[in-house]
């Protein structure tokens, strides 16, 4: 994937040699090309990919656009600089338009950087264009990427930065693409060059042979895992709901499909993502209705937008701020945009109101007991019944007793937890071998939670009786690794939410184990020195795992 393309030079004149003529039809030349080049992939795509690109196909041949740009080019500044600075003016009105004309912006500022690679002679910015099937290898995708990711095109990943948590790793693990993040060596790799690429043990190799055949065919001979039967349990029979994470109404279908037993995480800024401007009541109604819709009589729980750092929504985000991922995100852009917040409750709130589902709803990155009480304020005031938190900040692990008190309920997001207890950005590749969520500490933090949640039990939050400890689910991609699953439970976690393409393997390997033997489980991990060490030894516990290949 070729590199993002960087912004020309303020106001740089004319290049050596050209005039106001050759150049002005450089750029009508370069325009031509790009939105013809966007019009015929339109014609070919479907789905979002088809409306994504006929969207910028007609922003590339917008004549107002490329009349500013011109008018530009004939005071004297170079084609590059004369549309880069055009495109801003026009997405700068059309942000302040509002409503949908809002939301184009980001196709103009998308279009520019197409015309200014064709100027440069670079490939085109995103994913490339191709007919034939190919592995994607990049420094990273963005959210907005994965928009017109293709997998019936995209064959494999590979990544060099992103972490086995990041966002790229989730949505290829969603699209059940083989993918490898933070790779080394990924710059001897060329363009053309025939790979074969082992998601498993995560090595790319360059002109595969009889080794790698060898390889693969290992692969299609493990044991087949039998399908997931709706019920996920421990070998003693003791109910561990498995329950799916979506970012949307199909992907709750899928799920539903699938045998989740409901929705454990429901990532709703997924379902605006590359939105400018915050959706409207109405859409977010019917968005989230779509998910209720697929599971009638069963738990979906709903995640307040979470933006900023990996996930940026404009209208909430502040895309200057130093550190994104220790700024104002997931809840406290309440402070900073107040309103939306209220406005997405509303919106849950209905859409729940006809549906058969049962609603719970969760604040992303609580850091302290009085956030979680202004929350399940907030829903309260809304009208939804289960208000809970997301442990995402070691500081809400500690006081997880205090926390539940509080709120009705509380779902580890381990990728965050991980990444703030080791103070490791999810996102750096180089930084993997921290952001693991095997780290002792981090399981020390979720047993925490957990015990904080058995404290609890009892205590009421407003209008809601519970006894009992406050359930404490996990959400974050831990739950998806069948070994460590195993180790959640014996923690105290009592439901697991995951992509419903791993329920399966969970439910395979959970079955192996009854809950004092996962209890056992989770003390050799808890007492191990690193990350490596306890999966080691936890793995070599778990013989099911080698016959599924897992
Ligand atoms: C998490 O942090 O573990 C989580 C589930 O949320 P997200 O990956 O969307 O940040
Ligand atoms: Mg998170």
């Amino acid at each position: 994937m070729p590199d993002p393309v960087q912004p020309p030079a303020d106001g740089a004149p004319l290049p050596e040699g050209a005039d106001v003529d050759s150049e002005t039809e450089r750029l009508r030349t370069a325009t031509q090309t790009v939105a013809a080049g966007l019009k015929a992939r339109a014609a070919v795509a479907t789905g979002d990919a088809a409306a994504v690109l006929k969207a910028t196909a007609l922003m590339a041949g917008d004549r107002t656009l490329l009349k500013s740009a011109t008018k530009l080019v004939a005071s004297g500044t170079s084609a590059e600089s004369a549309i880069w600075e055009a495109a801003d003016a026009v997405a700068t009105q059309l942000t302040a338009l509002g409503g949908y004309m809002a939301e184009r912006a980001t196709d103009v500022l998308d279009v520019r950087a197409r015309i200014v690679a064709e100027l440069r002679g670079v490939p085109a910015p995103g994913i490339p264009d191709s007919e034939e099937p190919f592995v994607l290898c990049a420094v990273d995708l963005a959210p907005a990427d994965t928009a017109t990711l293709d997998p019936a095109k995209v064959l494999a990943l590979v990544t060099s930065d992103g972490g086995p948590q990041s966002h790229t790793a989730i949505i290829a693990r969603s699209l059940g693409l083989p993918a490898i993040v933070a790779a080394t060596g990924t710059t001897a790799l060329a363009d053309g060059d025939l790979v074969f690429v082992d998601g498993i043990t995560g090595t790319v190799t360059r002109d595969p042979g009889p080794a790698e055949e060898e390889i693969a065919a290992s692969y299609a001979n493990r044991a087949a895992l039998p399908d997931f039967d709706g019920a996920g349990a421990l070998a003693d029979g003791r109910s561990v709901p498995l329950l799916a994470n979506v970012g949307s109404g199909t992907d709750a279908v899928a799920a539903a499909e699938a045998g989740a037993e409901g929705v454990g995480l429901l990532r709703t800024e997924f379902c605006f993502l590359g939105r400018d401007k915050e959706p409207t009541h109405e859409e977010q109604v019917e968005a989230y209705r779509a998910v209720f819709d697929a599971f009638p009589g069963r738990k979906v729980v709903v995640r307040t937008l979470d933006a900023g750092a990996d996930k940026p929504l404009p209208f909430l985000t502040d895309d200057t701020e130093p550190n994104p991922a220790l700024g104002v995100r997931g809840y406290r852009t309440d402070g900073a945009t107040p309103g939306v917040l209220a406005r997405q409750l509303a919106a849950i709130a209905e859409a729940a109101e006809n549906s058969r589902a049962d609603v719970w709803t969760m604040a992303p990155m609580i850091s302290t007991p009085a956030e979680a009480e202004r929350f399940a304020g907030l829903c309260a005031a809304a009208g939804l019944r289960t208000p809970g938190v997301m442990v995402e900040v070691p500081s809400a692990a500690v006081l997880a007793g205090q926390i539940l008190q509080r709120v009705d309920f509380a779902s580890i997001g381990t990728n965050d937890l991980t990444q703030y207890t080791m103070a490791a950005d999810r996102q750096l590749g180089a930084l993997a071998e921290l952001n693991d969520p095997w780290q002792p500490a981090v399981l020390h933090l979720i047993k925490a939670t957990a015990d904080g949640g058995r404290a609890a039990g009892g205590a009421t939050s407003e209008g809601s009786a519970t006894t009992g400890a406050k359930p404490v689910g996990v959400c974050g991609e831990a739950a998806a690794d069948p070994a460590l699953a195993v180790v959640l439970v014996g923690l105290g976690v009592a439901t697991l939410s995951m992509n419903r393409r791993a329920l399966p393997a969970v439910a395979a390997i959970l079955r192996t184990v009854d809950l004092a033997e996962a209890q056992r489980l989770a003390g050799l991990a808890l007492a191990a020195p690193s990350a490596a060490e306890a999966k080691e030894l936890v793995r070599a516990e778990l013989l099911e795992l080698e016959r599924f290949g897992l």
